[in-house]
């Protein structure tokens, strides 16, 4: 990974914003920029140099993975950067919006006397958007890992299953091939809950004439996959079948509207014109799709609203849904890798229909 050159690109973001530190406390930009997995870290950097805070607990681990950087141990993190700050010569500072409680605000102005403070977005956050070689490779192994997954699940699925063994068979799966760790809680919804797009499972048996919609993904190397696949345990109502033909042909519709250069809003538009001309518009309730890779959910957005523009080697779900209140749902959703000549999807699981 190539921390070096993300804290110099982002350090040339300074004068634009005229400041003379950024303070980044976001663990995944923390990790971003500089490699360290903790759960408390914090990030001090100026055009000169980048310094590393933690506390006690994770001395050791920070000189492992961050042995580059200048590190400092603290008791209150306020107090450190007050001190750093006065050692820089910092008069402007900023920080960020999104990764400062109200309350750490207040001490941070306590402490930081004569030192204005402010507020950034998504500074990290744009950086991140565009994936190094090495990210991508760890997505396509998270990828590999969630295909598995599916694989060994559908060969699985049987009569009186619940939706919460299934989730837990899953999850094992995933653990056992070797992912370092679940990308989220594990959705499982059979029949008539998979009208939720956001299904808690429950206990919840299969019964033949289900469909049975699973959003999950496994992580490695700190990199999230997410797929959803839709299948029938037996054969599904013509209703569920005509839903899953018009959820699958929006889908390639926004894959094939997904290159570089594009807003985030146009392949939106693509998936969702092909949904409102079936007749479903109103039951897709959410939008296209999202950016992944250190968090499951990041930049660029895919949402109607979105004028992110796609940049090359950005990776962005795709994941049109039908939900109908009553009678069930489908989603089909993968992650697609933004190349030069279009885009390339990375799961290898098929979305033909599965009927099992
Ligand atoms: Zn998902
Ligand atoms: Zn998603």
């Amino acid at each position: 990974m190539d921390h070096p050159g993300r804290r110099e690109r982002l350090a040339a973001r300074l004068p634009e914003l005229g400041v003379d530190a950024l303070v980044v406390t976001r663990l995944p930009n923390v990790r971003y920029l500089t490699g360290f997995t903790g759960s408390n870290g914090q990030v001090v950097l100026t055009p000169a140099e980048t310094a590393f805070y933690t506390d006690g607990r994770y001395t050791e681990q920070s000189r492992r993975e961050a042995p580059d950087l200048r590190r400092g141990t603290y008791t209150s993190f306020p107090e450190a950067l007050a001190e750093a700050c006065k050692e820089l010569e910092a008069k402007r500072v900023a920080f960020e919006a999104e990764g400062v409680t109200y309350r750490l605000y207040q001490d941070l102005s306590d402490k930081l006397e004569g030192i204005e403070l402010l507020p950034v977005r998504d500074e990290v956050e744009r950086l991140r958007w565009i994936k190094e070689p090495e990210e991508i490779r760890l997505l396509d192994e998270a990828q590999a890992l969630t295909d598995e997954t599916f694989d060994r699940i559908v060969a699985k699925l049987t009569e009186g299953m619940t939706e919460l063994e299934v989730a837990i068979e899953m999850e094992l799966t995933m653990r056992q091939a070797g992912a370092e760790g679940l990308a989220f809680d594990t959705i499982v919804a059979f029949g008539e809950s998979a009208a939720e797009p956001h299904h808690h499972p429950t206990d919840r048996p299969l019964r033949r004439g289900d469909v049975v919609k699973m959003d999950f993904g496994a992580v490695a190397g700190g990199y999230h996959a997410d797929m959803t696949r839709t299948v029938a345990f037996g054969e599904p109502s013509a209703k569920a079948r005509e839903i899953y033909e018009v959820v699958r042909a929006a889908q390639q519709a926004g894959i094939d509207g997904v290159r570089a250069g594009v807003r985030g809003r146009d392949p939106d538009e693509a998936a969702r014109a092909v949904i409102r001309e079936a007749g479903y518009g109103e039951q897709f309730s959410h939008s296209l799709g999202h950016g992944v890779g250190l968090e499951v959910h990041e930049g660029p957005s895919l949402r109607w609203t979105s004028d992110d523009v796609l940049p090359v080697s950005t990776v962005v779900t795709v994941e049109p849904g039908i939900y109908v209140a009553g009678v069930g749902g489908v989603r089909i959703e993968d992650m697609v890798e933004v190349t030069a000549e279009g885009c390339r999807v990375l799961p290898r699981s098929t979305k033909e229909l599965l009927v099992l």
